[in-house]
């Protein structure tokens, strides 16, 4: 029996992870459950799980006195004894403290929390080496290379191609995109998700993060990552390996496989609650280039990792921060892209290294976002 800390279990992937860990209880239990603000529906999964620890962050209003409060309880959830899988599925860099603290306790990660690894990359891969733990990627592209890869290592890899479905602005002009609403940034054409990442599936800030994500997962040189688009959200990613052959892997657009897969890699389970794949129907399958010009977050964030230190700490701060103000109504869509730039102008070269470093930049590249904006 495995014991699960779902972090996060009120968002997108969280519910999701508890539908798949639903059918899955021979295997799995729910140890820990923890929200941020939600305290109607925790209170529903603490009934339904009935975890020993729960916590919610934030939020007034009375609340069980057995809950826990404070950041503080995501590193408590993540580092209990009793734990063996940190399912981390918080947004933004709220989650790379208790992705920090599970890998030091020795705890395998399975991570949707990407933004763990774009902040904090190097740390995340010492905690890991340190205490003994792993991450394991519930990102649907990053669970796709890892089953592509099976047993090979980065050494047999020519390139990763991690597929992008182009978002809701896909075949819109540079100007227009740059004009959009919050209404038609949250119409993501394949897949159900929060709102700050359905915000970076249309400026493609998603898919810098992702190759961020893959350089320290898999470690590949940013030359060795490209990113295609693929609208059908089908072929999840594909890797090239060095003797010219690629491999992909299919299914319908679905989180429950990935998050599954995390859970159980390198094994596979038996559910046949995973939507079934069928090619006839899923019909065309087709690719195209990124159009770089009308979506800047990609390049910028590419060249925030390459350029490494605390740059994509920078670029991920400025991003959450402009994505916060665009979602509140305070900036265009179009501003989410200045504000990264502008971030990335003055704080780039900020030592990355130790934690207190990058929260620094975290911190000097959300005030210039906003300072730029007037919103201080
Ligand atoms: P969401 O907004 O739906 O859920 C976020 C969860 O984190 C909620 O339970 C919320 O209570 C909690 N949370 C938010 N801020 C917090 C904070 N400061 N401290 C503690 N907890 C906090 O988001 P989501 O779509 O489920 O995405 C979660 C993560 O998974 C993100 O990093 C996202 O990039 C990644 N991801 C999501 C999907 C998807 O399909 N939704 C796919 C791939 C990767
Ligand atoms: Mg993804």
């Amino acid at each position: 029996m495995q014991r699960v800390a779902v972090l996060g279990s009120t968002g997108s992937i969280g519910t999701t992870a508890l539908r798949v860990l639903a059918r899955h209880r021979d295997r799995f239990a729910v140890q820990a459950l923890t929200a941020h603000g939600n305290a109607v529906l925790l209170a529903e999964q603490a009934a339904a799980w009935k975890p020993p620890f729960i916590a919610l962050v934030e939020g007034d209003g009375a609340v069980p006195s057995a809950w826990r409060r404070g950041a503080g309880a995501l590193v408590d959830a993540a580092t209990l004894p009793e734990v063996d899988v940190v399912l981390n599925a918080i947004v933004g860099a709220a989650g790379l403290d208790a992705t920090l603290a599970a890998l030091g306790a020795g705890k395998r990660v399975a991570l949707a929390n990407k933004e763990s690894l774009v902040v904090g990359g190097a740390l995340v891969e010492a905690a890991a080496r340190r205490g003994g733990g792993e991450v394991v990627p519930v990102d649907s592209e990053h669970s796709a290379i890892l089953q592509c890869l099976g047993t090979r290592s980065a050494a047999d890899v020519r390139k990763l191609v991690i597929t992008a479905s182009g978002g809701p602005f896909r075949e819109w002009s540079a100007e227009r995109v740059r004009a959009a609403t919050v209404q038609d940034a949250l119409q993501h054409p394949t897949w159900s998700m929060g709102r700050k990442i359905t915000v970076d599936s249309a400026t493609l800030a998603n898919k810098a993060l992702e190759v961020i994500e893959a350089h320290f997962l898999f470690g590949l040189g940013y030359d060795q990552i490209d990113v295609v688009v693929h609208p059908q959200s089908i072929v999840h990613s594909m890797v090239e390996f060095r003797d010219g052959s690629v491999l992909a892997q299919l299914g319908v657009p679905s989180m429950e496989l990935p998050i599954l897969y995390a859970l159980s890699h390198p094994e596979r389970f038996d559910d046949a609650g995973i939507p079934a794949f069928d090619a006839v129907a899923a019909g065309r399958l087709t690719f195209e280039a990124v159009r770089r010009e009308a979506f800047p977050c990609l390049s910028l964030g590419v060249a925030a990792g390459r350029a490494g230190g605390a740059a994509p700490t920078v670029f991920n701060g400025a991003n959450e921060e402009a994505v916060a103000l665009f979602l509140a109504g305070r900036i265009a869509f179009g501003g989410i892209a200045e504000g990264v730039e502008a971030a990335l102008e003055r704080h780039a070269g900020l030592a990355g290294g130790t934690l207190e470093a990058l929260w620094h930049a975290d911190a000097q590249a959300r005030h210039t976002v906003r300072e730029r904006f007037g919103c201080l």
